[in-house]
């Protein structure tokens, strides 16, 4: 079965790395176009433009926070005026303050929620008015624009220490089956992708040595997961294969949510 995405224009966010960088890679191997947007890291978000369109495709980087409403919209606005229109939207960036909740800062607070859920919000916002100002475009895809939510397996697990995070992703559950409750009848999909543990910078830690070996004893399938699991799953996500999955999260978790503890009888 052959994937394309051609013609389309996709909009990842926090693409400079990990889950995210993988995602625009394979969605520009499906022959997507794609806006790389990065908060920080300039250079590999350039290197990544460059990759794609040495490899044919169409690619650019575009800087942005996305907890900032101003630089959300400017950043829609030159993704618009570069590439015309907007079929795909991966609002993947998030971002991890972990402490004790009695230590728990504030700041700490506010900055995830910001990120992790807000962000969120603020683009899914953008690329809905986009979807309502362009109409279909029934010659590049059936649904009239594609929103997919980066979650995690912590939308459903509670996490001590990460009460902060996990309300995050929680919250991104239930804008996620929200709005796609709210713009179904425009044919518009939206969808979650719920992570486990894949190796990335955000979990560097937990994934290597020691800490790699108790991490499996979490994961019934017995390995972490790469970046490619989960960029396989947007492109399906994004493309008319999917194109009756509406209001749903995949867990891509090698089975992190099948509460393992209780293999052995509890
Ligand atoms: P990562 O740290 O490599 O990627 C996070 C990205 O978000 C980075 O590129 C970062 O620059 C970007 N970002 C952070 N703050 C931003 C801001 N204000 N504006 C724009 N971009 C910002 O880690 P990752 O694992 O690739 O994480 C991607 C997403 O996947 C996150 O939402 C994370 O919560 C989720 N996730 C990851 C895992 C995992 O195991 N790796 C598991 C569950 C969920």
């Amino acid at each position: 079965m052959h994937i394309s995405l051609e013609k389309q224009v996709a909009l990842v966010t926090g693409a400079s790395s990990g889950l995210g960088y993988a995602s625009a890679k394979a969605l520009a191997a499906a022959g997507a176009a794609v806006v790389v947007n990065y908060r920080s890291q300039a250079e590999p978000a350039e290197a990544l433009v460059n990759e794609i369109r040495e490899a044919g495709g169409q690619a650019v980087a575009i800087e942005a926070d996305v907890s900032q409403e101003d630089a959300v919209d400017a950043m829609f606005a030159e993704a618009i005026d570069t590439f015309g229109a907007l079929d795909i939207l991966v609002a993947n960036s998030g971002l991890q303050k972990d402490a004790a909740i009695a230590d728990m800062t504030l700041d700490d607070w506010r900055t995830v929620l910001d990120v992790n859920l807000t962000g969120q919000f603020l683009c899914a916002r953008a690329a809905l008015r986009q979807f309502a100002r362009q109409g279909p475009r029934p010659w590049v895809s059936r649904a009239n624009g594609k929103i997919i939510h980066m979650s995690s397996v912590h939308q459903l697990i509670p996490w001590a220490g990460h009460v902060n995070y996990a309300a995050s992703k929680g919250g991104v559950d239930l804008l996620m089956r929200s709005i796609a409750q709210e713009v179904g009848e425009q044919r518009i999909r939206v969808n979650g992708i719920a992570p486990g543990a894949i190796r990335t910078a955000i979990n560097e830690q937990a994934t290597q040595g020691e800490a790699a070996r108790d991490l499996l004893r979490l994961i019934p399938y017995g390995r972490i997961g790469d970046p490619q699991d989960v960029a396989n799953a947007v492109v399906w996500l994004a493309s008319d294969l999917s194109d009756y999955v509406h209001g749903t999260t995949l867990f891509i978790d090698g089975g992190m949510s099948l509460y393992p503890e209780f293999r052995d009888n509890g």
